[in-house]
C-alpha cells in the first residue's frame, strides 16, 4: 500500500467505483478509498446510487407497483383477486438483500480487475498527495500520479423543517419506513417527491406534495410535464404548487406544516410523517487541504473543464460533485472519460445526449432539448406526437396514459429532443439517444422497421409525425 499509484479514486459510487475499474483495465495501478459504512458498522462500496439512492429506490418502486395493480388494476384483464395485502418489512428486507447484492458485487469487480480498495476517508494534500484515514482512525499519506474526487452529494436541509430522523426524515429515512404512514407530506415535487411519494401512495398513504415552484417539472418539455400532473393527480398525488413552506412543529407522533398557498394565505397540514426533498448538494466536507489548490464554484462543486480536470494539475472530479445533472450514469461516464484521458486517450464525453427518466408509473423520460428550450434559444424545428392510446401494444396492457414527442430540427430534421411519458419509457427513450449519437434524422426512425405490436411502435409513429407520416393518427400538419 506504500508503493506510488498511478490514480487514487475518492468515493465509490457509481462515478469513482467504474472510473477505478475503467482505470485498472487500462493497467493503470489504482486505489479506490469509500468511507460509507453498513448498518454492521463494515465498509460497503456504492456510494448513494446502490445504499440509498438509484437502487433501493427503484426496489421499492417496483414492490408497491405489483402490489397496487395487483389490488386496483387487474379486473379490466378478467382477472380476480382477494386479500391482497403487504408486508412492509419483508418489502423492506427484499431492498436490502438488493443493495447488499450489488455492493459486494462491486467489491468482486475490484478483485477481478485489480483495484486496491481502502475503506476509510481520504483528503487532498498538496503535490498528489492523499491522506488516507482508516476506520480505526489511523492514518497514512499515499502518492499518487492522480486523484479522482468522486465525493458526490448529500441532501439539501432547510431550517424551516430540520430532518429529526423520525417524523421528519429525508429520502434516505423514506427509504426505511417500517409502517405505511397514513398522512405524509413531502416538501419538493421533483424526482424524489415524486418517486417516493408514489411508492407510499401505492400502498395508501395520503400524499400531498408542496411545491414552491410555479411550474411543475420545469426541467421537462411542459407538455409532458402538464400530462404528468394529471395523471398523479388521477392516481391520488396532491400536489400543490407555489406553496412556500414557512415552519414545522412536531407535536408528539405528528408534524404540523404551516404554508403560504398560491394565493399567500397561511395554511396548516399534518402528518405522520414528512419527507424533505429540496435536492441535493455537492459533498466536499473534510476532502481538501487548504492548500491543495483545488477550486470550488460558486455553488460548491468542484471548479472543472470538460474532461473533468480541476485546475491542480493531477486532480480530476467526477459525478454528483461537479456541474451537471446528478445522475449516476453522468457520473460513470465521466469517470470512464477521465480514467481515459489519463491513460492518454483522447476521449471526450457527450453531454448534450444524457437522458432523464423519473421512475414513476408511467415513467417519464427525456433525451436531448425541449421544446421550450428551442424556442428560447429561436431554432426552427418540427415536432411528432404519439399517444399510446393510439398503440395496439399499449391497450392489450391496459397502459395507455401518456405519449411520444419528438422534435427534430426544421432545416436538416436531426432529432433534437425525445420527450416520453408511458410504459417503459425509460427503455423506449434510449432509442433515441442512441440515435441521436449517431445523427440519426426524424426519416431515419421513420425508416427503420419496428417490430409489431411494440410499445417502440409510438417511437416511430413519433418520428413519422415530425413529418407529417405518421399511419395511425391524423397528421397535424400535412407534409409529402
Ligand atoms: P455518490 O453515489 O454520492 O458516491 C460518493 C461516495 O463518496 C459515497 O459513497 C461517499 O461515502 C464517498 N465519500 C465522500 N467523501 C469521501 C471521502 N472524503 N473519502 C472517502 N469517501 C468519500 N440517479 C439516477 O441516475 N437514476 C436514479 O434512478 C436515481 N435515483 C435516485 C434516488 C434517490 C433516492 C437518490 C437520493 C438519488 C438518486 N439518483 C439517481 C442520483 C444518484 O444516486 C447520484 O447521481 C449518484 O449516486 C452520484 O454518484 P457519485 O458517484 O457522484 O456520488
Ligand atoms: P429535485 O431538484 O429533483 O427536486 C427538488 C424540488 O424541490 C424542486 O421542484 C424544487 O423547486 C423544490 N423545492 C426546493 N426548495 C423548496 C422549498 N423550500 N419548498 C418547497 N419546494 C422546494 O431534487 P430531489 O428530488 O431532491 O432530487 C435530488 C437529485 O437526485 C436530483 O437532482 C436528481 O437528479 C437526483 N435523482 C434522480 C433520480 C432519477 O434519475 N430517477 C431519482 C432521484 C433523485
Amino acid at each position: 500500500m506504500s508503493d506510488k499509484y498511478d490514480v487514487i479514486v475518492i468515493g465509490a459510487g457509481p462515478a469513482g467505483y467504474v472510473a477505478a475499474i475503467r482505470a485498472a483495465q487500462l493497467g493503470l495501478k489504482t486505489a479506490c478509498i469509500e468511507k460509507w459504512t453498513n448498518a454492521e458498522g463494515q465498509g460497503v462500496n456504492g456510494g448513494t446510487c446502490l445504499n440509498v439512492g438509484c437502487i433501493p429506490s427503484k426496489a421499492l418502486l417496483d414492490s408497491s407497483h405489483k402490489y397496487h395493480e395487483t389490488k386496483t388494476d387487474l379486473a379490466p384483464h378478467g382477472i380476480k383477486v382477494a386479500d391482497v395485502g403487504i408486508d412492509v418489512k419483508a418489502m423492506i428486507d427484499r431492498k436490502g438483500n438488493i443493495v447488499k447484492q450489488l455492493t459486494d458485487g462491486i467489491a468482486g469487480l475490484f478483485k477481478i480487475n485489480g483495484v486496491t480498495s481502502l475503506f476509510g476517508t481520504g483528503k487532498i494534500l498538496v503535490g498528489r498527495q492523499v491522506e488516507y484515514t482508516d476506520h480505526d482512525g489511523n492514518k497514512q499519506v499515499l502518492t499518487t500520479e492522480n486523484v479522482i474526487i468522486a465525493t458526490g452529494s448529500q441532501p439539501i436541509n432547510i431550517p424551516v423543517a430540520q430532518v429529526n430522523g423520525n417524523t421528519i426524515i429525508d429520502s434516505t429515512g423514506a427509504l426505511e419506513l417500517t409502517e405505511i404512514p397514513k398522512r405524509l407530506g413531502v416538501i419538493g415535487a421533483g424526482v424524489i417527491g415524486l418517486e417516493l411519494g408514489s411508492v407510499w401512495n401505492r400502498l395508501g398513504s395520503q400524499v400531498v406534495l408542496l411545491e414552491a415552484m410555479d411550474d411543475f417539472l420545469a426541467i421537462l418539455d411542459q407538455k409532458i410535464a402538464k400530462d404528468a400532473k394529471k395523471i398523479f393527480a388521477k392516481q391520488g398525488l396532491d400536489i400543490r404548487l407555489s406553496c412556500r413552506v414557512t415552519g414545522s412543529e412536531v407535536e408528539g407522533d405528528e408534524v404540523v406544516v404551516t404554508y403560504q398557498n398560491s394565493d399567500g394565505k397561511d395554511e396548516q397540514e399534518t402528518f405522520d410523517k414528512l419527507i424533505v426533498c429540496v435536492g441535493r448538494s455537492p459533498f466536499t466536507e473534510g476532502l481538501l487541504a487548504p492548500d491543495c489548490g483545488v477550486n470550488l464554484d460558486e455553488r460548491g462543486f468542484i471548479f472543472v473543464n470538460d474532461q473533468c480536470a480541476t485546475n491542480a494539475p493531477g486532480v480530476w472530479a467526477v459525478g454528483d460533485v461537479v456541474r451537471g445533472p446528478m445522475l449516476a450514469h453522468k457520473g460513470s461516464e465521466e469517470g470512464v472519460m477521465v480514467a481515459e484521458r489519463i491513460a492518454g486517450q483522447k476521449t471526450q464525453m457527450n453531454y448534450d445526449i444524457i437522458p432523464n427518466v423519473i421512475y414513476t408509473h408511467p415513467e417519464i423520460a427525456a433525451v436531448g432539448k425541449t421544446e421550450e428550450q428551442l424556442k428560447q434559444a429561436g431554432e426552427s424545428y418540427n415536432v411528432g406526437v404519439f399517444p399510446f392510446i393510439a398503440s395496439g401494444r399499449a391497450l392489450a396492457a391496459n397502459e395507455t396514459d401518456g405519449m411520444v414527442k419528438m422534435i427534430a430540427d426544421a432545416d436538416t430534421d436531426r432529432i433534437l429532443g425525445c420527450h416520453i411519458i408511458g410504459p417503459s419509457a425509460a427503455d423506449l427513450v434510449q432509442q433515441i439517444a442512441i440515435a441521436m449519437e449517431f445523427g440519426a434524422t426524424a426519416e431515419d426512425i421513420g425508416m427503420t422497421v419496428f417490430s409489431h405490436p411494440t410499445l417502440s411502435e409510438a417511437v416511430h409513429e413519433a418520428a413519422l409525425a415530425v413529418n407529417g407520416h405518421a399511419i395511425h393518427i391524423p397528421n397535424r400538419k400535412k407534409r409529402t
